[in-house]
């Protein structure tokens, strides 16, 4: 179905407006979208042009100068990168083990599970934790989590990924039970201009309709590609939490794998129905193992991703014992 694009609606008879009348506002994909993505959740959605649209929008919401912001360690690197961006405005960042309980914070932000670390929150901890709490949920997905369940006051997700599905749409969101902070995020989502676009709302309501159905494909391929990953003799490490699609495995020669493969795309991004990999250190530095890989499995024939993976690291592997017979 196309998505109604314009950017105006007009006033009724009286002049007044209706439910919709510029677009920055509310439109009626986005409308749609937030509906099926808050009974999802159990709460209200609001949708942002980005995942990133979603965070700023958040942020600009709950912080205030001087507050401190505890982020789980090996969350996704735009968002520490972004807060760090916002200390100049008073913003403090501490990185922390989310597995263990929170340091004192006027902000608690936690990922579940962390992309590309795949560690979870305590929820007890974070529970007990006197501050507001935002939960990155993008790589559960409501399938798996329901985080305002656990405790969270405001659960994001770079819809980009899981819950649209097909890479083939741009767009962050939130879910919250608080109609006052819901009033107060959309305020400021509208004044800072983050609203989706009809055409990304449209994907997401289509990839909402398989979310449940592709997330348990997702779970089944990356469970085994992850047991096969475990039994591998030039893979060092893997993560996987046994659920949704992410694994995240260290190599030796992290660059030599990536661009063997022919049936996982060398690209950034996760979440859709097309696998893709990439090496994370180029973005991240050493805050991440330097040998890192982040496979997002994705949909395929799983024998073929396999096929695909295997014969990568056997040539990264050749690679290595014929650059080490040429040093010696
Ligand atoms: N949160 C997580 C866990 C992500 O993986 C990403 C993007 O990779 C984002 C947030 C940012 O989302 P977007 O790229 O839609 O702005």
């Amino acid at each position: 179905m196309e998505p109604d694009r314009s950017t105006i609606w007009p006033y009724d008879e009286h002049g007044d407006p209706g439910r919709f009348y510029y677009a920055r506002y509310a439109h009626p994909a986005g409308a749609a979208a937030e509906a099926e993505l808050g009974r999802l959740e159990g709460g209200d959605a609001l949708l942002y042009a980005s995942g990133m649209g979603a965070a700023t929008t958040v942020l600009l919401t709950l912080a205030r100068p001087g507050t401190t912001v505890a982020l789980a360690e090996g969350a996704y690197f735009g968002t520490s990168t972004l807060f760090r961006r916002l200390e100049p405005w008073g913003v403090r960042l501490v990185e922390y083990d989310q597995t263990r309980p929170p340091p004192p914070a006027g902000l608690l932000w936690v990922e579940a599970p962390a992309n590309p670390i795949l560690t979870e929150p305590d929820w007890e901890a974070v529970r007990a934790h006197p501050a507001p709490v935002v939960c990155d949920a993008t790589v559960s997905t409501p399938v798996y989590l329901k985080a305002l369940d656990e405790g969270a006051d405001v659960v994001l997700h770079s819809a980009t990924k899981f819950l649209t599905g097909h890479h083939n749409a741009l767009l962050g969101a939130t879910v919250t039970r608080d109609p006052e902070l819901t009033e107060k995020l959309r305020t400021m989502r509208t004044l800072a201009g983050i609203t989706a676009s009809p055409d990304a709302a449209a994907a997401l309501v289509r990839g909402l309709e398989t979310l449940e159905e592709r997330m348990r494909a997702h779970t089944e391929n990356a469970t085994e590609i992850a047991r096969r990953l475990r039994e591998h003799p030039s893979v060092e490490r893997v993560r996987y939490p046994g659920y949704s699609g992410l694994v995240s495995f260290d190599v030796a020669d992290p660059r030599a794998v990536e661009t063997a493969t022919r049936v996982i795309v060398n690209a950034t991004s996760l979440g859709a129905v097309t696998s893709t990999m990439e090496s994370r250190h180029r973005w991240e530095g050493d805050r991440i193992p330097r040998g890192l890989l982040r496979l997002s499995v994705g949909l395929e024939d799983v024998e073929a991703v396999w096929a695909d993976l295997d014969a990568a690291l056997g040539h990264s592997a050749q690679g290595l014992t014929l650059r080490s017979q040429v040093s010696k």
